[in-house]
Formats: C-alpha cells, sequence, structure tokens
C-alpha cells in the first residue's frame, strides 16, 4: 500500500499564464488515490457528453510529490506542460466545475505533480474535451455492462449520474474491480444508486484479499470472473447476450485484452466506425 509524503524537487511552480483553473475541492479517499473539482478561471467550459475526457496539465518546474526517493534529473523539470487526459467524473449536468478522480503513479511524470496540488492551487484545464466513449455508441435500449479496473470506474459515475433514473427501462451492470477494497471509489454512490434502481446492479471485487486489515466480505478475483461467473445473469434473470447488450471496458490493458477475448467468445465484437460492434473500451495504460 502507498504512503505518501510530500517531497519537493522544484521551487517554481509555473507561471500564472500556463494555468488557467483553480482546484476548488479535493477529496483524499485511500493512500495515493483522490477526487478532485477543477473549476475553469475566467472561462466557461465547453459542454459534454457523459464518459469524455479532459486533459489536465502542470508544467515541468511545478514540484514533485512522492514517497519514492528518486532522482529529481529522470524527471521533466523545463517550464513546458506536461499535459495527460483524465475522464470526466462529473454529470453534464453539473456545472462550473469538472470532477476527476486519480491516482498516484509513482514514477509517472505528471501524477505526483497533481498530487501535490491542494484546494486553491492552479492548474492547467484543457479547453476542449475529447472521447467517443460515451453511452450515445449504443443504442437507447440497449443493456449495458460497464467493466472497470481501478480509476477506470470514472467514466461510468458520469454516465450513471446522468443517464440513471428511478424507473430504468434497461438493465444496466457495473463491475468494478480493486486490489484492495479500500480503492473502491464511489462505493457508497454507487450503492444507493443499486437501492433505488431496480434495473442498476452493481458488483465489486478485490483482487488481493489477503492484504485486508479487515476481512473482506464481498467477492474475490478479477472482473473477468464476475463475467464468467455469470453474476449479470443472476441479476437480470437472464443472459446478456450481444443482440441486445453493449459492453463498456475502461481501465489498464490487462484487464481489457482478457475481457475482449472473454466478449469474443461469446460473440461480441468490437465497436469501430466502420463496423459498429458491440464492445467499447478505453484504455488508461
Ligand atoms: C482517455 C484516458 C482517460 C484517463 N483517465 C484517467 C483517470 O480518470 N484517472 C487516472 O488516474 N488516470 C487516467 N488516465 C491515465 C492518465 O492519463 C495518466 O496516464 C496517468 O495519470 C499517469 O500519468 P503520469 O504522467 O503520472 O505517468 P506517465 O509517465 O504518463 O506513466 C507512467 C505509467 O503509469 C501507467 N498508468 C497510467 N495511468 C494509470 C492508472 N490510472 N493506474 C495505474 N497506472 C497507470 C502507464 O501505463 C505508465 O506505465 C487516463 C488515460 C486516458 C488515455
Amino acid at each position: 500500500m502507498l504512503r505518501c509524503s510530500c517531497r519537493l524537487h522544484g521551487i517554481s511552480t509555473g507561471t500564472m499564464e500556463q494555468t488557467n483553473a483553480i482546484i476548488t475541492h479535493r477529496i483524499d479517499i485511500a493512500p495515493g488515490v483522490w477526487i478532485i473539482h477543477v473549476a475553469p478561471d475566467g472561462w466557461e467550459l465547453p459542454e459534454f457528453e457523459a464518459g469524455q475526457y479532459a486533459a489536465l496539465g502542470l508544467p515541468g518546474t511545478a514540484p514533485l510529490c512522492a514517497d519514492v526517493e528518486r532522482d529529481s534529473d529522470a524527471f521533466s523539470s523545463s517550464d513546458e506542460l506536461i499535459k495527460r487526459e483524465y475522464s470526466i467524473v462529473s454529470s453534464p449536468k453539473e456545472v462550473g466545475y469538472l470532477e476527476f478522480y486519480l491516482v498516484l503513479v509513482l514514477d509517472g511524470d505528471l501524477s505526483p505533480r497533481l498530487f501535490c496540488k491542494r484546494e486553491g492551487g492552479r492548474i492547467w484545464l484543457d479547453e476542449t474535451i475529447e472521447g467517443s466513449f460515451t453511452p450515445s455508441q449504443a443504442p437507447d435500449d440497449s443493456n449495458l455492462v460497464m467493466v472497470a479496473t481501478g480509476t477506470g470506474i470514472a467514466p461510468y459515475v458520469s454516465m450513471l449520474r446522468t443517464i440513471l433514473t428511478v424507473d430504468e427501462p434497461r438493465w444496466i451492470s457495473l463491475l468494478h474491480g480493486v486490489r484492495h477494497s479500500i480503492d473502491l471509489g464511489y462505493r457508497e454512490e454507487l450503492m444507493s444508486m443499486e437501492r433505488l434502481c431496480d434495473r442498476f446492479s452493481y458488483f465489486p471485487i478485490v483482487s488481493r484479499p489477503a492484504d485486508e486489515v479487515v476481512r473482506w466480505p464481498g467477492r474475490t478475483g478479477y472482473v473477468q470472473d464476475l463475467w464468467t461467473g455469470s453474476v449479470i445473469d443472476r441479476a437480470w434473470g437472464r443472459s446478456p447476450a450481444p443482440r441486445d447488450t453493449h459492453v463498456y471496458l475502461c481501465g489498464g490493458d490487462a484487464m481489457i485484452d482478457a475481457m475482449m477475448d472473454l466478449l469474443g467468445r461469446d460473440g461480441y465484437e468490437e465497436y469501430t466506425k466502420e463496423s459498429p460492434g458491440q464492445i467499447h473500451a478505453e484504455r488508461y495504460t
């Protein structure tokens, strides 16, 4: 498990011109895992669709913050902005700020800099929002299976906050895999959604139960095990099939490749512009 303390490897934090947004809210939910609200400073956010992403950035001169001893020469120290994409967690219905769910990558270039930023801190937010990992890629009446590892839950929270209604007409299931239960971000909100919406089901799963301080009473293994274990069949009262279900995959390559393989065997095909299948993937790594 990560222990994070702040160690500064830079002295300048970049110029005001490079930053155009302010962190208005920050919640640290687990070591090295945190949520921020970012508000534009003096400009309007563009409209966007749930599931899309925006780039965040900081100059290479911004302080690095991490728990590990590193050679600071190995990291950028120029004034140039370091930019990375982050899925938007907030719904397009929420105005004035964007919410992001972040994990500290210890050997990364940007996340150890973002981790140092507290409420009131300035960062760069791209004025353009992009991405086609959106529910609108699936027909309105199609059932949805959302599969995530780690922070890959982010776009689904935005989608669910936007499309889920109490009398949901289609079946929606969310499968979320993490190493430790402490990393099950948004768990309480998702459990409330599940209680309120009969056709929404949420399946968290933990892959390293032996590390838990208090015994994890829930499912253990990988998200792929939830798919092969037919948890959705039991929630929906029948098996999802390519003719009526679209599957969204978000997170690390290993999970996405393993799920693609399983889904391919069940007759699902990847969605592309040329050939609109039922599998939609957003790769973070
Ligand atoms: C469309 C898109 C949306 C994304 N949304 C999010 C998000 O909502 N939250 C988030 O934390 N990250 C997200 N990422 C990843 C993010 O863009 C950065 O890659 C990540 O923050 C690491 O950046 P870095 O500069 O610190 O490390 P880098 O120097 O860029 O990368 C270091 C290593 O970290 C790995 N890595 C990247 N992302 C993760 C991750 N999330 N968990 C574990 N290892 C990772 C990379 O594969 C690489 O090996 C998203 C990526 C894409 C392409």
